[in-house]
């Protein structure tokens, strides 16, 4: 059952809470549903989770489409510029941007749909060549860039932590990512409100919530494992 699952996860979450000194009010939980059919996702917000994340914009346009219950909808994958114009009025919060072209496309769609888009900086903490994200240098110019565009709101930070054995490995990313976090918001950017800090998976969220995370993006724990390539329907097990 989901339900069971969610409920591990809930008291994994606590725990970290507890042992950084922190509420439970001060971390949201984003199931991260990619892959998974709407049922799936409709057990688990019939247990009160209202943040879901996906990864793909058409994915999570039909999503959309098919559960009409106001959910806040992530967008926590690499977004392509030609791509916003669909989910710019969908999305609560778009997890992935690191670049300025991006964030300018962005305004130029939330403009047009006369919405204000929240956004968090995607930081390359690991400096790995492979994945998207800003490097931790650029973070602070990129933002200040950002910044002057009236329908893009820069709500705060978010990464991806290079992929480790054991979760203690990650923390040194999570410390880093929080020391950036507290410099950009001492910085006070008008326009800018560096609320959220968006780090911690399956195999790493209690290390990122110890460390400062307010958002965790957590899928295989609640959902199971995702099998790519085979399409997923409700009556496949
Ligand atoms: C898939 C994904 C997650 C969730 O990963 P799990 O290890 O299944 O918890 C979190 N963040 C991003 C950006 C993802 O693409």
């Amino acid at each position: 059952m989901l339900k069971d699952n969610l409920e591990a996860v809930e008291k994994r979450v606590l725990a970290a809470c507890e042992r950084a000194g922190r509420s439970r009010e001060s971390v949201r939980l984003i199931a991260v549903s990619k892959t998974k059919p709407v049922e799936m996702l409709e057990e688990i917000m019939n247990c009160g989770v209202k943040d879901f994340g996906e990864n793909k914009v058409q994915e999570m346009c039909s999503k959309t489409e098919e559960i009409t219950e106001p959910l806040r909808w992530h967008l926590i994958g690499h977004l392509q510029r030609n791509k916003v114009k669909y989910i710019v009025d969908k999305a609560y919060m778009i997890h992935s941007v690191d670049s300025v072209r991006l964030a300018r496309e962005i305004q130029k769609e939330a403009e047009k749909h006369r919405v204000v888009c929240q956004v968090l900086i995607e930081v390359n903490i690991g400096g790995e060549e492979t994945k998207d994200g800003v490097p931790k240098e650029e973070a602070a110019a990129l933002i200040r860039e950002i910044a002057a565009f009236p329908n893009v709101r820069v709500k705060g930070l978010m990464t991806i932590a290079p992929p480790v054995e054991d979760p203690e490995e990650a923390r040194g990313y999570f410390k880093e990512m929080r020391a950036l976090f507290e410099t950009i918001k001492a910085e006070k950017i008008p326009g800018v409100e560096m609320e959220e800090l968006s780090m911690g998976m399956t195999g790493d969220f209690e290390v990122a919530i110890e460390e400062g995370a307010t958002m965790i993006r957590v899928g295989t724990a609640i959902f199971g494992a995702r099998q790519y390539g085979a399409p997923e329907s409700a009556d496949t097990p």
